[in-house]
Parts: structure tokens; sequence; C-alpha cells
């Protein structure tokens, strides 16, 4: 039972009570809660301007609910460049998404925070929205403790260097392109890509936060690495959030089912 300052990730609000917003917090100190913004939507509460995807300073009390009491915020961030089309604004949702189903309550996680920061930044800026938000979202896996190892073919132990390769996000092991057919025949899930696609991948892997957004991944490898990183979300993670449907119908992006080999 104590009053505590952090630096929060404001990830989901909705309307709770008949005047108060429930709010899903990510914090520097604290990880995920829960808190209630009580009289959040009357027009004169000093609490009126919290809204989601925005950085803020929280002043909490934490006491015997699960839910603790927000009552105080100071903006750092609102990203106003979210709001200004559907396509940055369903990446920055899915990003809070991916968080909140990828991080339990109070399991403190402070990496996550720059990541999500610098993803939020570079998409309201006009970032590539594909790239920032898919290298961002592996980095978050890679934090949470999923590190496949694609790097050389599990079989024969070479780096590929041509043709496509398989991935297999079941047993988090890639094959060359001459491994490949071996693997299809088994009953691993997992997918061929083009060599392009595998390459962007490794280097949105050992990216540095101030470089979030290079190596962007267009085309046809945006759509392989788009459909690898949502099947392994659902296979790892499990359900996959709405807002990846809803980035789906924005950025018109199809299945890439035809590649599906194993
Ligand atoms: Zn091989």
């Amino acid at each position: 039972m104590a009053q505590y300052q952090d630096h929060m990730l404001i990830l989901k609000s909705r309307p709770y009570r008949e005047a108060d917003i429930l709010l899903t917090l990510f914090g520097i100190k604290s990880g995920k809660i829960g808190a209630v913004a009580k009289g959040a939507r009357r027009p004169k509460s000093r609490l009126a301007g919290v809204y989601p995807l925005s950085y803020v300073i929280c002043q909490i009390y934490h006491g015997r609910s699960s839910l603790d009491t927000l009552n105080g915020v100071d903006l750092v961030d609102g990203f106003p460049g979210l709001q200004k089309d559907l396509s940055r604004l369903s990446w920055a949702l899915l990003l809070a998404d991916l968080v909140d189903e990828m991080f339990s309550e109070r399991d403190p996680a402070p990496e996550v925070v720059p990541w999500i920061i610098a993803a939020w930044d570079r998409v309201a800026g006009e970032g590539p929205g594909l790239t920032t938000a898919l290298s961002a979202g592996w980095q978050l896996l890679k934090l949470a403790g999923y590190i496949p190892q694609w790097e050389t073919c599990h079989i024969c132990g070479e780096i590929p260097v041509q043709n496509s390769v398989g991935v297999d996000w079941e047993h988090d092991v890639m094959y060359c392109s001459r491994h490949l057919p071996v693997r299809s025949q088994g009953a691993s899930e997992g997918m061929a890509v083009s060599l392009g696609s595998l390459r962007t991948w490794q280097r949105w892997m050992t990216l540095d936060v101030t470089k979030l957004g290079n190596y962007e991944a267009k085309g046809i490898i945006g759509e392989e690495l788009f459909f690898v990183f949502g099947q392994y979300i659902e296979r790892h993670i499990g359900r996959m959030p709405r807002s990846w449907q809803f980035v789906r119908e924005v950025e018109n992006i199809a299945g890439k089912e035809r590649n599906r080999l194993f």
C-alpha cells in the first residue's frame, strides 16, 4: 500500500463505471498494471487527458485491490502523428496489443519501454510502419525470451547463400534450400521465405533502438516477414490481437498461405 511514481506507456483505455477510465499501463519500474482513473470522463477532471498510445509520468496508489488508482498524470509524449492516418494508428495499436499480450502483470521488463517509445515515435513521424512495427515486435519477442535460431541450417550448419530458406517457428530452427525439401515433408510448422527476407530479419534482430525503422522490408519481403511474424506470434503467444486483422485490412496485405511448405 503505497503511492508511487513511474514513467509509463498507456497501452489501452476503456470506460469504467459511471465516469471512470480503466487503463492498461506499462511502467519502467512496475511492468504491466491495470489502473483506474477515477472521474476521468468528467470534463473538468485533472485526469481528463489520459489517452492510449502515449508516454506519461504517473502518480499511482497501490492498495489492496488488484487495480491501482491513478492520482496524477503528466504527458511526456502523445505522438500526435499517430492519429493522422489509419495506417500509422493501426501499427501503433498492434504494438500496444503485443506488449499487453506478451508480458504478465507486475513483472517488470524495463527494456520494453524504449522500444515502444522509439516505434511510436518513428511511425508517428512517417517512418515505415511495417518495418518499424515488425522489427520492434521481434525485439519484444526477444525480451520475452524467444530467440529463433535462424542463422545457420539446422541440418548442415551452413549459412544459406542462395534461393529460399525454410524458417520453422515450431522448433525455432532454419533450413537451407538443400535441406528445405526434406523438412517440408515433416510435420513442423514453418514457411519458405526468400533469402532477402531472412537477411532483413537477421538485421532487425541485431538492431540498436536508435536505428529502429532501418532495413526497410518492401514488397514481397514485407509480406513474407509480416506473415512469418503473425504465425510466430500465434504459435508462441496465442491468439492474434484484433489489431492484427485491422493492420492487414488497412495495409491490404494478402495472406501468403501459398508459401507455406511445412
Ligand atoms: Zn542445410
